[in-house]
């Protein structure tokens, strides 16, 4: 059995003050950590005092990005060993996001991927197909090399501790969500990729989360398809009310 996963994803939203709040706001209502993993992805600016707030909890903090390098020349840049020393847990790596604006490649997730694993993160890999590759039906083919080229070479355990995040360009920040249908098609899909790749027992074990304007009100039509097991989210991650809505729902799931 596949425990859900949920992760908020800030993105680029909130001040420190504001991001502290939240987490004084959430912490003592956090579901039970063997029945949800609830994650907040922050800017990397806060991820300090973040985790600080959280001590205890069990709200874990994560990342939104890193580099593959653990030092050197590379300005503006956060290193893996950087967000280990601060004991941070997640990173959530290829965003379609920072695929478009910042030139993250396959192969740079795929550096990435290592990294996060030689330094005790769990790494949150998106994959998603644009509108133009969904209406070519070109998605199961861009989403399956996707996950094929980030998790080269990894050894079949740490593809078992992946996190995968299936997130349609299109229903990002859009609020048109796939159908749950459609996304478990696709999910299911994924897990068949890395069954090829890693075996049955790895495929089994993954978890594979939707991402693409969830919020609480079709979150559990979502978690209650097989293949889902979790959610990547933005926009309705941001208020604690709604943020706590989809923690019970990924709770409650399986
Ligand atoms: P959204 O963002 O929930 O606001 O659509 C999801 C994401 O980009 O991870």
């Amino acid at each position: 059995m596949r425990k859900p996963i949920i992760a908020g994803n800030w993105k680029m939203y909130k001040t420190l003050s504001e991001a502290v709040d939240f987490v004084q706001a959430v912490k003592s209502s956090i579901p039970a950590a063997d029945r949800v993993d609830s994650v907040i992805c922050a800017p990397a600016l806060f991820l300090p005092s973040l985790v600080k707030e959280a001590e205890g909890s069990n709200l874990a903090i994560g990342a939104q990005t890193m580099h593959y390098e653990n030092e050197g020349a590379f300005t503006g840049e956060i290193s893996p060993s950087q967000l280990e020393d601060i004991d941070v847990q997640y990173v959530i790596l290829g965003h379609s996001e920072r695929r478009q604006y910042d030139n993250e490649t396959d192969e740079k997730v795929n550096k990435k991927v290592h990294a996060a694993f030689a330094h005790n993160l769990i790494p949150i890999i998106c994959v998603g197909e644009t509108l133009e590759e969904r209406e070519a039906s070109n998605t199961v083919v861009k989403v399956s090399s996707q996950v094929g080229a980030a998790l080269k070479g990894l050894s079949i355990e740490q593809i078992a501790q992946t996190v995968i995040a299936y997130e349609p360009i299109w229903a990002i920040g859009t609020g048109k969500t796939a159908t749950a249908h459609d996304a478990n098609e696709v999910c299911k899909e994924i897990r068949h990729t890395v069954e090829k790749i890693a075996g049955d027992v790895a495929a089994e074990l993954i978890r594979i989360q939707y991402g693409g304007s969830v919020k609480p009100e079709n979150v559990v039509e979502l978690l209650l398809k097989e293949h889902i097991d979790g959610a990547l989210v933005g926009g309705a991650s941001l208020k604690p009310d709604s943020y706590l809505k989809l923690l019970e729902a990924g709770a409650n799931a399986k």
